[in-house]
């Protein structure tokens, strides 16, 4: 595989799979601390080429990142929203984020929110400025296009807020579809019956096909305990900033440009081959 020629910009490779998985991944932090990259364990976990038939990648702070501005935005409205509308002490929004892994969940299941007003709350926490944190992404799109795996985006948003992001990255064309909350029957990432659901969507039965990114360690657990082989993008924690360590990834990247060489390293076989040549020809230029 031509990209092991040169040096795996991975972050950390941990394919909790591997009985030595421990090791590896403390070998990981100690190439990490000598600020080495995790090319030789990486060698060692490789395995024979796996086709994960769909893969699924979470929208916010994931197919992007931008220091959670649009999230921090978006917090800031359903904090609003809460507050004024619903008549909640502040801070309770978070309280709920924090609990059943969306605001909108808790309201839910709290008999906070009725209805007749999922809509007006789905829009007005949405309406921010996405255009001023969110750019074209000719590296994200450039991937994308490599890829020969179906791929949905998979989120616990509002569609119409995952298309503007999409449209934004410059990459809305390049998906299945989107598969947001309305579409897996309102449950949250935390609920397996959402993964169940987004697989029906896509169109597979058995959770092994499934690869999944996201930037929520919690819903990487939910997927994996479904079945699901699960990649956290993302490094450091939102609330602390502080370097996440958990037991609950397969893999994890620093961003969603760093998916081609996971894959390749590991024998994920969801990009053309021929593309890699020529980008390994170009980079050698
Ligand atoms: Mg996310």
């Amino acid at each position: 595989m031509a990209s092991f020629d040169r040096p795996s910009p991975m972050r950390a490779t941990m394919n909790a799979h591997n009985a030595n998985v421990n090791a590896n991944a403390n070998a990981n932090a100690n190439a990490r601390a000598h600020g080495e990259s995790a090319h030789a364990s990486a060698t060692t976990l490789r395995r024979a080429t796996t086709t994960h038939k769909v893969v699924f990648f979470d929208c916010d702070d994931a197919l992007y990142k931008n220091e959670w501005k649009t999230a921090n935005d978006i917090t800031k409205k359903i904090e609003s929203f809460t507050v004024r509308e619903l008549g909640l002490a502040p801070g309770r929004a978070y309280e709920l984020y924090k609990k059943y892994g969306t605001c909108l969940k808790g309201l839910q299941e709290e008999g906070l929110l009725e209805e007749s007003r999922l809509e007006e709350f789905l829009t007005y926490a949405h309406d921010v400025p996405h255009e001023e944190h969110i750019k074209r992404d000719e590296a994200l799109r450039a991937m994308l296009l490599r890829m020969k795996t179906p791929k949905w985006v998979f989120t616990a948003s509002a569609r119409h807020h995952a298309q503007r992001c999409l449209e934004l990255l410059g990459v809305d064309d390049l998906f299945e579809g989107i598969i947001d909350v309305r579409a897996v029957g309102w449950y949250t990432k935390h609920d397996a019956r959402a993964y169940r659901a987004a697989m029906d969507i896509a169109g597979v039965s058995d959770p092994s096909d499934c690869i999944f990114l996201d930037d929520s360690v919690s819903n990487l657990k939910a997927a994996r305990a479904v079945g699901w082989t699960n990649v956290l993008v993302g490094t450091h924690a939102r609330d602390t900033g502080e370097e996440i360590v958990t037991e609950h990834a397969d893999h994890i990247i620093a961003t969603v440009h760093e998916f081609e060489a996971l894959c390749r390293a590991h024998g994920y076989d969801h990009f053309h081959v021929e593309d890699a040549i020529e980008v390994e020809n170009a980079v050698h230029a």
